[in-house]
């Protein structure tokens, strides 16, 4: 668990709760909440996992927590007797790939953006945010992996990854199934609160903004959006979320424009009235606009 001790100093590092990554993950469940004909989505810890079953077996949108494997597999057995086939990440971060190995290990195709293998591969170390993680094993790897888009034909699904400009990571994809109407927006979209967004990893706050757009633009109020974190959402959600990151994004700015250092930024509490409803979760303020400073300083 050397790996999450570790998460747990970072988290604490940019001001948030390490109780997420020193969860007893024994305790877990994986639930599976259908989202359309034959498409579920599995929530236990860390993001949410998409999941299509049908005449071609099963395919999973990320894969949580290493320790997970196993539990996720049960879930999965609960609505169809197949293995999982394929693996589509949406990005490198391991509360999404932790299962990487075990899927990958037991026959499963891994895909994903490319720079989601060269990041697992090379492992990161931050100093300044305290992040370490581990090169990943070799069965953790994709093996199929795409620049801009990549279109998989499965269970009778259209299934297009995009990647958009670097948002939450450089190697995020957005995953549409086309005829049924489902997004899977990995963590470029937290439902509910203020996104975590790894500037280390070549994200930013307007790449984020700019990655909720372009999905904004593209669904109807039909459309179901499984976020990265947080329940299964929706456009007007979607629409409410980039309305407040624009807010964020303004109110930062003036200070950044003002001269403000960071700390001084952070103490004049900018989005001391968002908190109540956005810095409930994961993200607190002071993360956020720590956060929403150093992107818009990188600029
Ligand atoms: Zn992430």
């Amino acid at each position: 668990m050397r790996k999450l001790n570790i998460l747990a100093a970072a988290l604490a590092a940019v001001g948030l709760s390490p109780a997420l990554a020193q969860r007893d993950f024994s305790k877990v469940e994986v639930t599976a909440t259908p989202v359309a004909p034959n498409i579920y989505m599995l929530q236990g810890a860390g993001g949410n996992i998409g999941l299509s079953v049908g005449a071609d077996g099963a395919f999973i949108i990320d894969d949580q927590f290493a320790p997970l494997a196993d539990k996720i597999r049960a879930a999965v057995a609960l609505v169809t007797p197949d293995p999982v086939r394929f693996v589509l990440n949406t990005h490198w971060h391991f509360d999404h790939t932790g299962g990487n190995e075990s899927f990958g290990g037991g026959g499963a195709v891994i895909v994903a953006h490319d720079n989601v293998r060269t990041r697992l591969k090379q492992g990161m170390k931050n100093e300044e945010m305290g992040w370490s993680v581990d090169p990943a094993p070799a069965a953790a790897l994709p093996v199929v992996t795409f620049g801009d888009d990549v279109t998989l034909h499965w269970n009778g699904h259209t299934i297009r990854a995009h990647h958009p400009a670097p948002a939450h990571t450089d190697g995020d994809a957005i995953i549409r199934f086309v005829e049924a109407n489902v997004v899977h927006m990995g963590d470029i979209y937290f439902q509910g609160g203020y996104p975590f967004i790894d500037l280390q990893s070549g994200g930013s706050l307007d790449g984020v903004i700019a990655a909720q757009e372009g999905v904004l633009a593209t669904i109807d109020d039909e459309t179901k959006i499984i976020p990265g974190h947080g329940p299964l959402s929706n456009k007007a959600e979607l629409a409410s979320t980039i309305t407040m990151l624009k807010d964020v994004r303004r109110r930062v700015k003036k200070l950044v424009d003002r001269g403000l250092s960071e700390e001084a930024t952070v103490k004049a509490d900018p989005l001391k009235d968002l908190n109540g409803v956005w810095g409930g979760g994961f993200i607190k303020g002071d993360a956020m606009t720590r956060t929403a400073y150093r992107s818009l300083k990188n600029e």
